[in-house]
């Protein structure tokens, strides 16, 4: 994996993109407040495949404005819709994540897997249970503003460990999957009233409806 600290680094997007082509066996990522990220050069990154990014936030709009300049918050808050277009890309779709212990989960916030890289070759733990669970499952919703089985709909983490026997792979506090959820619940409901008001207006609803009808069929 490669890291880009540079400063302002997405100003050099043509050079970022030709470095990832080059090296196509590497992981690239790219640290950045992601201000210049736009619909062009996420469709370019899509198709390149390797580049992902760590996006600076201070947390509050108010925070990350009195740091980097007014307006900030709001471009880093639609860099990341932009980003975000696909939904969950995690269980393998495009993306995975590995523990310290080599244990492959779905994603590096959900720690729950049933294959290790020291058990098995890394094509075979594309296979296993909880990433078919996964991408059985994708989109989680029709509404793109709530992509995550953790997060956004309440209980389905839970449902796809119960269904194929993941286990915990926290390395410190191994947590029950039910016990997490129930944490995630409230938030859960009241992120989705929210999100479910918004994506009634939003522009990409249609579009993004039909799509997911036809992948359904
Ligand atoms: S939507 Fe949730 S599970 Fe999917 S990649 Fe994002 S954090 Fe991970």
């Amino acid at each position: 994996m490669v890291s880009i600290y540079r400063r302002r680094a997405i100003s050099k997007k043509e050079e970022i993109l030709t470095l990832c082509r080059k090296h196509s066996d590497c992981i690239f990522v790219a640290f950045t407040n992601a201000t210049l990220i736009d619909e062009e050069f996420a469709k370019q990154v899509r198709e390149v495949g390797n580049l992902s990014f760590s996006i600076s936030v201070e947390g509050t709009e108010e925070s990350t404005d009195a740091r980097r300049g007014k307006g900030t918050y709001q471009k880093v808050m639609k860099a990341m819709d932009i980003l975000k277009k696909g939904g969950c890309i995690a269980g393998g779709k495009h993306y995975m994540h590995i523990n310290a212990n080599g244990d492959v989960e779905p994603c590096v916030f959900i720690h729950y897997s049933n294959a290790n890289i020291k058990d098995m070759d890394l094509l075979d733990t594309l296979k296993q249970p909880i990433f078919r669970e996964y991408q059985k499952n994708q989109p989680f919703h029709d509404n793109l503003l709530r992509p995550c089985p953790l997060l956004d709909n309440s209980g389905k983490l839970a449902e796809m460990v119960h269904k194929c026997g993941a286990h915990s792979t926290d390395l410190l506090h191994p947590e029950d999957v039910d016990s997490l959820c129930a944490k995630c619940q409230k938030i859960s409901k009241e992120w989705g009233e929210t999100a479910d008001k918004l994506w009634e207006t939003d522009p990409r609803r249609k579009e993004v409806e039909d799509k997911i009808q036809d992948f359904r069929c």
